[in-house]
């Protein structure tokens, strides 16, 4: 992605995915990142949009909400400061020992889970995914290769007090920033430019502290 002011960037990603569904955002937010929607390992694809997330939204509020796998209730938390994400051990392929045999497979992508549950065979075509405990086998093994693949944070429940260890779904997360941002820009463009006369890129290209004056002295 070119390097360009913060809103720009934030406006445009938000409207390329308004119509996209969750996989497709997760591609667009990929390629923004720098990262190859097609090939990259799905922890690759966390790690770059994670990048991306920092870049775009770091220093700001961290608040976040999921539901209590507990007690149903939903319950707010705060991302940790200074999140980072394990690197991969493995390269793309890895060998799982099983029943004195060994299995080739490969690090699972974008396209492999686009359908909720991962395409097995995409993942291992000669694995033996129906023997009893192959496949429990095969998860810890890609969980060693890659744990920063499935991210699990800590979280204390408000509500009953129960501490779980929820999936952060990290496209999903910067997707819900990019929806709570994008419609406020469009209302600050749009104020801005009845009061000032001012192109969309000329407003994008402030600060978000002289948006923050100018919208001040708008509204005067
Ligand atoms: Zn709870």
């Amino acid at each position: 992605m070119q390097d360009g002011p913060t809103a720009a960037v934030i406006l445009e990603l938000y409207e390329k995915g308004m119509t996209a569904d969750p996989a497709g955002r997760a591609r667009l937010l990929c390629a923004a990142a720098g990262g190859d929607p097609d090939a990259a390992p799905l922890g690759d694809v966390d790690r770059a949009v994670w990048a991306l997330h920092e870049r775009l939204f770091g220093g700001t509020t961290r608040a976040a909400t999921a539901t209590c796998p507990h007690c149903g209730e939903v319950a707010e938390f705060e991302l940790p400061e200074g999140l980072s994400l394990p690197d991969r051990t493995a390269g793309e392929t890895i060998a799982v020992a099983f029943g004195g045999q060994s299995f080739a497979l490969r690090l699972p992508r974008l396209a492999d889970v686009a359908g909720g549950a991962p395409d097995l065979t995409a993942i291992g075509p000669d694995a033996p995914w129906d023997a009893p405990g192959f496949a429990e086998a095969a998860e810890a093994a890609l969980e060693a290769a890659d744990p920063g693949m499935r991210l699990q944070l800590e979280l204390a429940c408000a509500g009953c007090g129960t501490a779980s260890a929820l999936p952060f779904d990290i496209p999903g997360w910067l997707w819900s920033r990019l929806a709570a941002t994008g419609p406020r820009l469009i209302d600050d463009v749009a104020r801005l430019a009845r009061a000032f006369g001012w192109s969309e890129a000329a407003i994008l290209s402030l600060s978000p502290a002289r948006r923050a004056l100018y919208l001040q002295a708008a509204a005067q």
